[in-house]
C-alpha cells in the first residue's frame, strides 16, 4: 500500500512540473504590437480583441480624414502586454476651425488675484460695499468669496498654479482661460483648525477661505482649485498646527509663498534687513516642507514700487549669515491683470495682480477687470505644448518659443 501512494504523489509532481513548464512556454510567447496608422476602426476593434487589450478611443481635432488614427498608446514594435490600448482618431475638424469659434489666444491676458482673508460675516453685516469687511476691501465676507468663486467658474476661468504661471506651463482646457489665486499675511481664517480628527488629521473649519476651496473641489472638478499663501513668520496664527497646516496644504494641492519674516517694508530696509527678512522665512519653510513651497516673494505693502530700487535685487538673491536663497519672481500688490508668459513683454519676476474687492465697478476693482478681460483674456487651444495665438498677435510673441500657431 505504502509503495503505491508514492508511486501515485511521483505522478502528480510530474503533472504539477509539466503544467509550470507549459504555462512558462505560454508566457513567453510574445506579441509584438503592429503599426494601426493604415486601419480602420472596426479592424482595430478587432485586433485589440484578438490580443485580449481594452480599447479607449479618444477624438481630437486634425486636419486628417475623420477617424484616421493619429496615436496609438502601444508603439509598432512593443511587446504587448495585458491592459489598455488607447487610440486617438482624428474628427475630422480642422483646428483654424475651432481657434476661430473659440477665439483661441494664448497671448491675451492673465488675472492674478490678490486676496487677505475671509471672514464668516453676512455681507449685510459689514460697514462697507459688496462684501468688504474693511475699507480697502482686504477682507471679504465668504458670501461675497463664494460669490467671487462662481462668477470666475461662470465666466470660463479655470485655476492654474502661480508657479506654472510664472514658468509659462498653463495647462488649462479648450476655450477656458487661466485665473490665478494668491492670499497674503496667513491669517487665521485662511485655514482655521477645529481640532484633530481620530487619525490626527486637522479638521478644517468649511466656513474659512480653504473649507470654501475645498467644497468647490467637489462642486466643479474641472475648476482645478488651487491658490498659493504668502505667509510671514506667524504661519497661519495657530502655534499647536502650524507645522501640520504647511504639510497638509502642500498635500492637498496647495501653494506656499514667502510674504518676508515680519512683514517688512522693503522700501525702507537696509541690506542686511531685507537679506533676514526674506532668508528667514525660506528657512522656517525648510524646516517644515523643505523643497516643497514656492521662490516666490508677495512684496508686503507691495513695496518696493519699482525693480529698480536698490533693495530689490536682494529679494531675488542674497546671503544672510551663510545661508543662500533665490527668488524666482516677484509679486506687487497692482491693480490689473497681467500678460501672458508668452508675451515678450511678460516680466516673470514682477508680477501685477488685482485686488480681489468690490468697488461698485470703479477703481479697477473685480468687476472692472473682468469686464476689460472680456475682449483681452488668455483663451487656451486645450494643449500646453502649442501655443496658438490670432495672426494679429503675432509681434507680440516672445522669441524664446519656438513652436507657435497663429491663424
Ligand atoms: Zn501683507
Amino acid at each position: 500500500m505504502k509503495k503505491i501512494r508514492i508511486k501515485k504523489q511521483g505522478w502528480l509532481i510530474l503533472l504539477i512540473i509539466f503544467i509550470v513548464i507549459m504555462m512558462t512556454i505560454n508566457l513567453n510567447k510574445e506579441v509584438v504590437m503592429i503599426d494601426l496608422s493604415s486601419y480602420t476602426i472596426s479592424e482595430v476593434k478587432e485586433y485589440a480583441e484578438k490580443n485580449h487589450l481594452k480599447l479607449i478611443i479618444k477624438e481630437e481635432y486634425s486636419d486628417l480624414k475623420k477617424d484616421t488614427i493619429i496615436n496609438q498608446s502601444i508603439k509598432p514594435g512593443d511587446i504587448i502586454k495585458k491592459g489598455d490600448l488607447k487610440i486617438i482618431i482624428s474628427n475630422g475638424l480642422s483646428y483654424t476651425d475651432i481657434y476661430k469659434e473659440y477665439q483661441v489666444n494664448e497671448l491675451g491676458f492673465i488675472p492674478v488675484m490678490m486676496y487677505h482673508g475671509t471672514q464668516h460675516v453676512k455681507s449685510s453685516e459689514t460697514a462697507y460695499t459688496g462684501g468688504n469687511v474693511d475699507r480697502e476691501g482686504y477682507q471679504r465676507t465668504t458670501e461675497a468669496f463664494i460669490k467671487d468663486l462662481e462668477f470666475y467658474y461662470q465666466e470660463g476661468y479655470r485655476m492654474i498654479r502661480l508657479e506654472d504661471y510664472v514658468k509659462g506651463i498653463i495647462d488649462v482646457e479648450l476655450g477656458k482661460s487661466p485665473i490665478v489665486l494668491t492670499f497674503d499675511d496667513g491669517l487665521q481664517n485662511n485655514i482655521n483648525v477645529l481640532g484633530l480628527d481620530d487619525e490626527g488629521e486637522i479638521m478644517i473649519d468649511p466656513n474659512s477661505t480653504v473649507g470654501i476651496l475645498e467644497s468647490y473641489k467637489k462642486k466643479y472638478p474641472d475648476f482645478k482649485i488651487t491658490a498659493t499663501f504668502f505667509i510671514n513668520g506667524g504661519l497661519f496664527q495657530q502655534p499647536k498646527y502650524n507645522n501640520q497646516i504647511l504639510k497638509w496644504l502642500i498635500k492637498n494641492g496647495y501653494d506656499i509663498g514667502n510674504h518676508s519674516y515680519g512683514h517688512a517694508n522693503f522700501k525702507n530696509t537696509s541690506t542686511e534687513q531685507t537679506k533676514k527678512e526674506i532668508a528667514r522665512l525660506y528657512q522656517q519653510l525648510d524646516d517644515i516642507i523643505p523643497n516643497q513651497y514656492v521662490h516666490i516673494v508677495a512684496l508686503p505693502f507691495g513695496s518696493p514700487f519699482v525693480d529698480t530700487h536698490p533693495n530689490y535685487k536682494y529679494i531675488l538673491e542674497g546671503t544672510y549669515q551663510d545661508y543662500h536663497y533665490k527668488t524666482i519672481s516677484t509679486l506687487k500688490v497692482g491693480y490689473k491683470s497681467d500678460y501672458s508668459p508668452y508675451d515678450k513683454r511678460f516680466n516673470s519676476k514682477f508680477i501685477n495682480r488685482i485686488r480681489a474687492y468690490d468697488n461698485n465697478g470703479l477703481e479697477f476693482d473685480i468687476e472692472m477687470n473682468f469686464k476689460l478681460l472680456k475682449d483681452t483674456k488668455y483663451i487656451s487651444d486645450g494643449s500646453k505644448d502649442k501655443i496658438v495665438i490670432p495672426e494679429s498677435e503675432i509681434t507680440n510673441i516672445n522669441p524664446h518659443y519656438q513652436e507657435v500657431i497663429s491663424y
